[in-house]
């Protein structure tokens, strides 16, 4: 990736004097050793151009939201600050989920990574293709107990504070692992 001097003369991956944008990156696997999926995304993330990882929640266990024939699910929350368009960000996350073999068949089956945009900074963008904030965020604890754990002040744009949903929302189905 890019490397700039930043102004206090170390090495930065910002380039520009655009200000990163604080974003939040729900990461969900239930295929082929999930829990090592989940892993390597968070490593892909790491390499993501004009961003830094800035936060990573534990992984936790989740009951599928889908069909329920299907193995439990591995997740966790990733905070990354980036420079690059929410759409860039979001093709960004596509070809990490086509790196670790992502294929889309029932409509939330099983799969092998899944990188979902839940956050991009206070933007509320509702275009062909990308919905920001996430449109699962509201319901969901097992995307809503790992953002609280990585931003417990957050308050998300047009829902409102992330600890009021996360209250809302409870523990049923979902562990935190060690
Ligand atoms: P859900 O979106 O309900 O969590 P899913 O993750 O299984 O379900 P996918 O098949 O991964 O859904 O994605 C379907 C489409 O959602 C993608 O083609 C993508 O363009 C679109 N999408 C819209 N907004 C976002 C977002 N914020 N993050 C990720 N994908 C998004
Ligand atoms: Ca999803
Ligand atoms: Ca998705």
């Amino acid at each position: 990736s890019p490397l700039g001097r930043s102004p206090a003369g170390g090495l930065s991956v910002f380039v520009t004097d655009r200000s990163p944008v604080a974003c939040y990156i729900g990461i969900g696997s239930n295929l082929e050793d999930p829990q090592a999926q989940v892993h390597k995304a968070l490593d892909d993330l790491h390499g993501l151009p004009e961003s830094l990882l800035v936060a990573t929640s534990a992984l936790y266990r989740s009951v599928p939201m889908g069909p329920p024939d299907q193995p439990d699910y591995i997740n966790a929350v990733a905070r990354v600050d980036t420079q690059l368009e929410a759409a860039e960000l979001l093709r960004e996350l596509q070809t990490i989920e086509q790196r670790a073999g992502r294929e889309r068949t029932v409509k939330w089956g099983p799969r092998v990574l899944d990188l979902d945009l839940l956050i991009y900074g206070n933007e509320r963008i509702a275009e062909d293709g990308l919905e920001v904030p996430h449109p699962g965020i509201r319901e969901r604890n097992f995307v809503l107990l790992p953002l609280l754990s990585v931003a417990p002040d957050l308050e998300i744009p047009g829902l409102g504070p992330v600890q009021q949903l996360a209250d809302a929302a409870g523990h049923e189905g979902i562990v935190r692992l060690d």
